[in-house]
């Protein structure tokens, strides 16, 4: 064994061990998935649609309180493990995801805001966003929040930027916006009805889910909910199925902008197996992956 002289931990000494230590996190979570969907008979069914690739879940790691060497760490060590589709990250607050996109912004990451989104923050969102490379809120639960995110992405579209917070509504557009002035946003749904979480009401959102994905500035590209906390299998995964419904009901309506709307980003660290059974294709995992909070 080589003897190490005795260094202090700076990022550069703590990664080797941290990287360690993500890449057995993430393979036991990846191991609890591909279990997940064999015991569901979905990794041999392959349930997709015709035209769709064999379905799978992605891993979105929910890096909040977690700094940007952390999220680096077990990005990479995910990304060494060669498992294919790239590991997604998710943020809760804009302040964190604004503070550590500078430091990410090499890794093109593509990374979803998770956390409640204050219409006074879009702007900020959407600059992290950008920053980071590919970007989606998963929060969108009112059609007034879908609008001002979808008004946002317009107005900075990289062809006609105008200065933040301007007040000018008047100026005329020099061309279609380009395609790629898009954002992917998914509408939250509370499926357990607990006052304390965010999401439209399950008996509201196919209304606001056909009402965003007419928002221009918008793809909506799937549903998000977060499980009752409770260790009712039945109760929990009820709430995943009502989301899944909710999913079939819009895409299967046919409407214009719906197509897409495929994902389901649902389970934790707690309740992944239940949500993967019942069809998430993204599951948001935090602490299994970097320990308690
Ligand atoms: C923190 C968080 C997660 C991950 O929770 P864990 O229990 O740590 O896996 C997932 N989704 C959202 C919205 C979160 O805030």
């Amino acid at each position: 064994m080589l003897s190490m002289p005795p260094t202090p931990s700076t990022p550069q000494a703590a990664s080797l061990p941290a990287h360690a230590a993500y890449a057995d996190a993430l393979a036991r979570v990846h191991d609890r998935i591909e279990q997940a969907r064999s015991d569901a008979g979905l990794a041999l069914s392959g349930v997709s649609a015709p035209g769709e690739a064999t379905s799978s879940v992605r891993l979105l790691l929910a890096t909040k309180t977690q700094d940007a060497a952390a999220v680096r760490a077990a990005v990479q060590a995910d990304r060494a493990a060669g498992r294919g589709a790239s590991v997604l990250v998710g943020e809760n607050r804009v302040q964190e995801l604004t503070e550590k996109a500078p430091a990410l912004a090499d890794l093109g990451l593509t990374t979803h805001l998770i956390g409640p989104l204050q219409s006074n923050k879009v702007n900020h969102a959407l600059r992290a966003l950008a920053q980071h490379g590919r970007g989606c809120i998963e929060t969108v639960d009112s059609l007034a929040l879908a609008e001002k995110i979808g008004s946002r992405v317009l107005a900075s579209a990289p062809a006609h930027a105008s200065p933040a917070g301007g007040q000018g509504g008047n100026h005329v557009e020099p061309s279609a916006p380009p395609a790629s002035a898009v954002l992917d946003v998914y509408v939250q749904v509370n499926v357990s009805g607990e006052e304390s979480k965010a999401g439209v009401s399950p008996d509201a959102a196919v209304d606001l889910a056909l009402a965003v994905a007419q928002v221009s500035g918008l793809r909506l590209s799937g549903f998000m909910t977060i499980g009752a906390r409770s260790t009712d299998e039945g109760l929990v995964r009820a709430g995943f199925t009502r989301l899944r419904e909710i999913r079939d009901e819009v895409v299967g309506s046919g409407a214009h902008g719906t197509q897409g709307a495929r994902e389901l980003s649902m389970g934790m660290s707690q309740d992944l197996e239940w949500a993967v059974a019942e069809g998430a294709t993204i599951v948001r995992v935090g602490s299994a992956v970097f320990g308690a909070r």
